[in-house]
């Protein structure tokens, strides 16, 4: 029987994998890191003096940098115990005290999995149908649209940007032609009932398409800007889908990834065409959230992939406010590795103002001026109190005080409150 995938990611996250690997070998009590909870070993799977074998407890991996072997718990004993991978998950089930999945319960799994490929299927067919639209016939507009913002095709095509043609129900009627159950469609977020009578209207009508995929590169969802400028809603995305989940989704993290992990920085923006203005002007490490307000999950799956976050959000009150809150939310997850900055633009300017009016050297410099987080955390705290009288300083320091005391990292929290006590204190 094969175990459903939740039952599986339940296992891994409640087997100790340093335990399980532990019994086989002993691990290097200089190199290794409990507190980390990260350890090194000699690798059991080829023969060498020096640890190169590395476990991982959070990610719950284990990784050879000697053999390049890596894996979880499951196929640490497929392969050093010559277990079957199902005898393998339920060795580690008894070792966690799990119960076995009923079939039932195996079966409503798959058939989630069906739904969501269901879903999978239909976005890839909008995502090519609104492509297409773009660069035919009705797209003249909108391609005129893209070259007054400075973007060339190559770069609309490479983040795959599409058009909704000013029609009710375009995509709702070419997909049903092509056998697409009107359901799917509406459990995809492409369409929604008719407020009065039946049948749907689409979601997206005559709108810049912005495909939003996952990290593996699959749409999940699209960003829709709106083409005629007396809509009242300029920006929408597609709702909450179960492929589609905005707090921990990041807009073009799956292109940025790799540039990121070469660079070591991740830069966020506010949206879409930031993040594609960035692109433009040679900067192709930049993500954005979906409509909302940087989440922990979010800011986790940031430092996962670069140890620099760069924060670059729109040089206006809402901008600034938006940074700030990013700041308080990635805080916590500070380690003594992570680094953050802020990157302030000009007044009343976003990405695509500067890259337009001044060009990529602009951005670059902008870039290259950003404050570090503790210059950060100053100037927005100075900027609310004032200092020349005794309860401004209070003030200032109680709320300093508040927001490093965030940090989760003992020995980070401790140097960033004795920093902040001392320039209060140096301001008398
Ligand atoms: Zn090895």
């Amino acid at each position: 029987m094969a175990f459903p995938r939740w039952f599986i990611d339940d296992v891994l996250a409640r087997t100790s994998l340093v335990e399980v690997v532990g019994r086989r070998v002993a691990y290097d009590r200089r190199r290794s890191n409990p507190a980390r909870r990260d350890f090194w070993a000699c690798c059991p799977f080829h023969d060498e003096a020096t640890p190169s074998f590395h476990v991982e407890e959070d990610k719950k991996l284990y990784h050879c940098f000697g053999c390049g072997k890596s894996g979880s718990a499951i196929t640490f004993l497929e392969e050093t115990e010559g277990l079957t991978r199902e005898e393998a998950v339920k060795r580690l089930a008894e070792g966690a005290g799990l119960a076995l999945p009923t079939p039932r319960q195996s079966a409503g799994a798959r058939a989630e999995a069906d739904a969501r490929a269901a879903l999978a299927t239909v976005m890839e067919r909008a995502a090519t149908l609104y492509a297409g639209e773009l660069w035919g016939p009705r797209g003249a507009a909108a391609r005129s649209y893209l070259e007054r913002r400075g973007l060339s095709r190559p770069l609309a095509e490479a983040f795959g940007l599409g058009l909704a043609p000013d029609a009710w129900s375009h995509l709702h009627d070419a997909l049903t032609r092509g056998g697409t159950p009107p359901g799917v469609l509406e459990a995809a977020g492409l369409v929604r009932p008719r407020r009065s009578g039946s049948g749907f209207v689409d979601l997206f009508r005559n709108r810049l398409i912005v495909p939003i995929h996952d990290m593996r590169g699959k749409v999940i969802a699209f960003g829709g800007r709106a083409l005629d400028p007396a809509e009242k809603a300029k920006y929408i995305n597609s709702p909450e889908t179960p492929l589609f989940h905005k707090g921990e989704v990041l807009f073009n993290l799956h292109r940025a990834g790799p540039h990121a992990r070469r660079s070591g920085r991740l830069i966020v923006v506010e949206g879409y065409m930031d993040v594609i203005a960035l692109a433009r002007a040679g900067l192709p490490e930049a993500v954005a959230p979906l409509g909302t307000a940087l989440t922990a999950a979010q800011g986790k799956r940031l430092f996962q992939i670069a140890r620099e976050v760069v924060l670059m959000f729109d040089g206006d009150a809402a901008g600034r406010a938006a940074a700030a809150r990013a700041l308080a939310t990635l805080l916590p997850d500070l380690g003594a590795q992570t680094r953050i900055r802020v990157a302030r633009l000009p007044d009343g300017q976003d990405p695509d103002d500067v890259v337009r009016a001044h060009g990529p050297q602009a951005i670059a410099e902008v870039l290259a001026a950003a404050e570090p987080l503790v210059e950060a955390l100053w100037t927005n705290a100075l900027g609310a109190v004032d200092i020349a009288d005794p309860q401004g300083r209070q003030t200032l320091e109680a709320r300093l005080t508040e927001e490093v005391g965030t940090i989760r990292e003992p020995g980070l929290r401790h140097q960033f409150l004795a920093e902040f006590r001392a320039r209060v204190r140096a301001l008398t």
